[in-house]
C-alpha cells in the first residue's frame, strides 16, 4: 500500500515522520486507498464520526437537493426553515430535556459556545465572580484554546499553557484509582472550598468518555454526589456529548441513562455523520431564561452556524437513524458486541479490560509481565496496535497517554451503527488477529 510522506506533499501533516495512506472512496463500512487497499472501518472514519457508513444515498441526495435550493446564508442576518426544523426536531424528539440549540460546525466550537453560554448565564444572573470550571482530568474537549483549557491533560496542553485558563481537574474514578467515585467527589469538594463555592461556574465532562478513556463512565454514586453539590452550590453541569450524542452509546444522548440531568449539552460528530460538519450546543429552559431575563444577547458565532446545507444534512441523518431504528440497534447489539470482543481478546496477557457502552468500546492494554502495570512509555504500544491493525486491513484508534498518569495505552473501537452482524464479526476477528500479533511483538520487546 502506498502512502504519502511529509516531503512528498504541500499539506502540513499532523506527524511529520508518518506516511499517510490516501483514501479514495468509501462504501458502507469499508475504505479504499488510491491503490485499491481495502480497510474495514471499526472507528467510523477514525474519529467516531461516520456512524452511518459511507455513500449513504439518502443523505447525499438530501444535501444535493438543498445545495441546489440554497446552501448558505449567514445566521447573523437570517434564519432558515432547515435550521428551525432541525432545532425543533432535536429538542422534541432527541433531547427533550433541552429547550434551545445553537448550531456550529465542530465539537471544539460547540464546547467553546458552551463556555460562553455558562459565562453569560452567570453574568446575567448577577454572579460574575463564577469563573472556575472543574473537569475530569482524563478527557478530551477539543483543540481550540477554551476547549483545550477544559482538557486537563498536560500532554495535550503543553506547550500552550501560556494561552490557557487554569481550571480545576479531578481524577477519573476508574477501577485503578477510585472505583467508588468518592476520591473524585472529595477532590471536587476541595476545589470548591479552595476558591469558595460561589467561584465555581460549572462542572464540565464527557458523561461517557471517548478517545481519552474509551467507554469509561464514573459510578452512579459520583453522579448523585455531583447533582447534590450542584443543588447546594449553584453551578451548572455541562455534558460534552460530541462523541456520545446521537446514539453512540445506545441512547440518543449518553447522559439520558445517568441519574443526573445536565444544564448544557454539546453534540457533534454523529449530527452530520461525516456528510457535512455539524455540531450543536443545547441548554435547558432555565439557562435560556436567565439570558432572556438578563442581557437578552448571546452574540457569538461562526460563519457556518445554522447554514441550510449543514442543517439539511442533519435532518437527513436524523430521518435515517429514526427510520432504521439505529439507536435501538446500538442499544440492543452493543452489550453482545462487547462480550464478543472480550471473548476474542480478553485472554491475551496484554489486555486488562474491555469496556463497552453501545457501539463505543475500549480495550485497555497493560504490561504482560504482571497483567496490571501500564506498558513502558517508550514502546508506544498504541501506535503499534494501529499500525498492526492496518496491516490486517482494520481501522481502529488507539491512545497513548501514560504521561498523564491516569491511563496507559488503549484502543477505541466505534463501528458505524449500520454495520451488519457479519461486518461486526469481521471487525472482532481482525482485531483479535491484531492483538495476537501485538502481544507477541511486545513480549519480544520486553524480553
Ligand atoms: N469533545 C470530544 C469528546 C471529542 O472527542 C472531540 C473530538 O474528538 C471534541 C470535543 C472536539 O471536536 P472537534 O474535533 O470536532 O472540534
Amino acid at each position: 500500500m502506498s502512502a504519502i510522506t511529509a516531503d512528498q506533499t504541500n499539506v502540513f501533516p499532523r506527524l511529520l515522520d508518518l506516511a499517510y495512506p490516501s483514501i479514495e472512496r468509501g462504501e458502507g463500512v469499508r475504505l479504499y486507498t488510491t491503490d485499491g487497499f481495502e480497510v474495514l472501518d471499526a472507528c467510523s472514519g477514525g474519529a467516531m464520526v461516520a456512524c452511518l457508513g459511507y455513500g449513504n444515498e439518502e443523505i447525499v441526495e438530501a444535501a444535493r437537493r438543498q445545495s441546489e435550493q440554497i446552501s448558505y446564508m449567514y445566521f447573523h442576518h437570517f434564519t432558515n426553515e432547515l435550521q428551525e426544523r432541525l432545532a425543533r426536531r432535536l429538542t422534541d424528539e432527541v433531547i427533550p430535556e433541552m429547550a434551545r440549540v445553537r448550531f456550529v460546525s465542530g465539537g471544539s466550537e460547540a464546547n467553546e459556545m458552551a463556555l460562553r453560554l455558562i459565562r453569560q448565564y452567570h453574568v446575567d444572573r448577577g454572579e460574575p465572580q463564577r469563573t472556575r470550571i472543574v473537569t475530569q482530568a482524563q478527557a478530551y474537549h477539543g483543540a481550540l484554546f477554551g476547549a483545550l483549557s477544559l482538557t486537563g491533560r498536560q500532554s495535550l496542553q503543553s506547550p500552550y499553557e501560556p494561552y490557557l485558563t487554569a481550571h480545576g481537574h479531578i481524577p477519573p474514578s476508574t477501577r485503578r484509582f477510585d472505583p467508588s467515585g468518592q476520591a473524585a467527589l472529595d477532590e471536587l469538594d476541595r476545589l470548591i472550598a479552595e476558591g469558595g463555592a460561589d467561584s465555581i461556574a460549572a462542572f464540565f465532562c464527557e458523561p461517557v468518555s471517548a478517545a481519552a478513556l474509551p467507554a469509561y463512565c464514573p459510578p452512579a454514586a459520583f453522579w448523585e454526589g455531583l447533582a447534590e453539590r450542584r443543588e447546594r452550590h449553584g453551578f451548572l453541569v455541562c455534558f460534552d456529548e460530541v462523541v456520545t450524542g446521537m446514539g453512540r452509546t445506545g441512547s440518543w444522548f449518553a447522559g439520558q441513562a445517568l441519574p443526573i440531568e445536565p444544564d448544557v449539552v454539546t453534540g457533534g460528530k454523529g449530527l452530520g455523520a461525516g456528510y457535512f460538519p455539524l455540531a450543536a450546543t443545547f441548554c435547558t429552559q432555565a439557562v435560556y431564561d436567565a439570558i432572556a431575563g438578563g442581557s437578552r444577547e448571546f452574540e457569538h458565532g461562526h460563519t457556518w452556524d445554522g447554514a441550510p446545507l449543514s442543517c439539511a444534512t442533519g435532518l437527513a441523518v436524523l430521518d435515517f437513524m429514526q427510520a432504521h431504528g439505529l439507536v435501538e440497534r446500538v442499544r440492543e447489539r452493543g452489550p453482545a458486541l462487547r462480550d464478543e470482543l472480550e471473548a476474542a481478546v480478553g485472554g491475551f496477557d496484554i489486555v486488562r479490560e474491555v469496556r463497552g457502552a453501545g457501539f463505543l468500546l475500549g480495550v485497555e492494554l497493560v504490561d504482560p509481565r504482571d497483567g496490571e502495570s501500564l506498558l513502558p512509555d517508550e514502546l508506544d504500544a498504541a501506535a503499534l496496535v494501529d499500525d498492526v491493525a492496518f496491516e490486517h486491513g482494520l481501522l481502529v484508534t488507539s491512545t497513548h497517554s501514560n504521561a498523564d498518569g491516569y491511563t496507559g495505552d488503549q484502543t477505541l473501537l466505534a463501528p458505524a451503527f449500520v454495520s451488519t452482524d457479519e461486518e461486526l464479526g469481521e471487525m472482532v476477528e481482525r482485531f483479535a488477529a491484531t492483538i495476537a500479533d501485538v502481544d507477541a511483538r511486545l513480549k519480544e520487546a520486553l524480553a
